[in-house]
């Protein structure tokens, strides 16, 4: 049986998007290859807001997410956490052996740029993390705010996580001042899992080549070398490179600026129409995400029985909450592809199965 994900990712891949993929393979080393990375270079730049190159890492986001450590960290890093995909990093940066701070908040709650602040400046720092876009909670976070306090200590190298963000606002890389800017392919770029973007500035490249432990697979100063001849370390996902293309043929196609406004309509849609309903959004009120709504669960419905519905009789999924909050919050993605029509018709499907799910007996 075959269904449609409104969950935050994976999500929905178009006919055209897997149509591309299914292209005759080329050698990675061949002119043919360059050619078709090089073709992308200005697209991507466009899209992250930088001069600095884009490079393509087989991998998913948590890859680089990891290398970016060993690369830049030698000191201390400043882990910002407000969820899941942040406080991981942490954990992360602790299994790769680098000190780490865990400067914690509730989830749901933004990073608050005052609490870095006050952190940076006790100097024990070189690097720091920070999710824009917290998926596990739908919480997203004043990023320019927040870079505003980074680009105060010169010291500290940047490390932006935007992989459930990226394409669904502007996210200025050179204006804000971003070190090393993440992102991966299955989330609002709508493709398969499987690819990492990244773009690094050259203040971040010249610490990496200082820095003697920083492995190969994900060795910054490797992506640039061979990014100067058009091509990556290591034979990469040209599968998903061709798909990539085409995504960004769409996104020109549309236009940059009706992709965010459709994602900010599509988010209000969802919202509004599930508020309505009698529930109420999960993160702090003005930090709502753009590219999904995680919503609390108050009516206490059987979310298990809810999703079941959705997915037999109307052929979707959402997500029934993250990690701890399962059960407690739904999330229902509107990144990607989507449009009046298909969120409209998500909604029907919502209203008729909540209409059936029973709530769970008072705790
Ligand atoms: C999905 C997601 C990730 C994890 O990406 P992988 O592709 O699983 O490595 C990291 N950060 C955020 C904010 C995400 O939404």
């Amino acid at each position: 049986m075959s269904y449609k994900l409104f969950i935050p990712g994976p999500i929905a891949v178009s006919e055209k998007t897997l149509q591309a993929m299914a292209k005759p393979m080329i050698g990675h080393r061949s002119t043919d290859f360059v050619a078709l990375y090089q073709s992308i270079q200005p697209d991507l730049q466009a899209l992250f807001y930088t001069k600095d190159p884009v490079y393509l890492s087989t991998s998913s986001a948590w890859g680089i997410m990891e290398g970016a450590l060993r690369n830049v960290c030698t000191k201390k890093v400043l882990n910002c956490m407000n969820g899941a995909f942040s406080d991981k990093w942490n954990d992360v940066a602790l299994r790769i052996g680098r000190q780490a701070t865990a400067l914690k908040f509730d989830w749901g709650q933004p990073v608050d740029p005052e609490a870095v602040r006050r952190e940076l400046a006790t100097g024990a720092y070189d690097a720091i993390t920070l999710i824009h876009n917290e998926t596990s909670c739908g919480c997203m976070s004043d990023l320019p705010a927040l870079m505003a306090v980074i680009r105060e200590f010169p010291e500290v190298i940047s490390i932006v996580d935007t992989v459930s963000s990226f394409s669904v606002l502007p996210i200025k890389k050179d204006e804000l001042g971003i070190d090393i800017f993440i992102t991966g392919s299955q989330k609002a770029l709508a493709m398969p899992p499987g690819l990492a973007m990244v773009s690094v500035s050259k203040r971040a490249l010249e610490r990496a080549a200082k820095v003697t432990d920083r492995g190969y697979y994900f060795d910054l100063v490797e992506f640039q070398k061979n990014h100067e001849n058009g091509m990556t370390p290591s034979t990469p996902a040209i599968a998903l490179i061709y798909a990539l293309k085409s995504k960004l043929e769409d996104i020109k196609a549309e236009g940059a600026e009706a992709r965010y406004a459709r994602h900010a309509r599509l988010n209000k849609t969802v919202r509004d129409f599930v508020l309505g309903k009698g529930f109420t959004l999960f993160p702090k009120e003005g930090y709502g995400s753009l590219s999904l709504n995680c919503f609390a669960n108050t009516l206490n419905l059987d979310l298990g029985a809810l999703n079941k519905t959705l997915k037999s009789k109307h052929h979707l999924v959402i997500d029934g909450g993250y990690g701890k909050l399962k059960g407690k919050t739904f999330r229902i993605s509107n990144m990607g592809d989507e449009t009046d029509e298909t969120i409209a018709a998500l909604l029907k499907s919502l209203d008729a199965a909540l209409a059936e799910t029973p709530r769970l007996p008072a705790a």
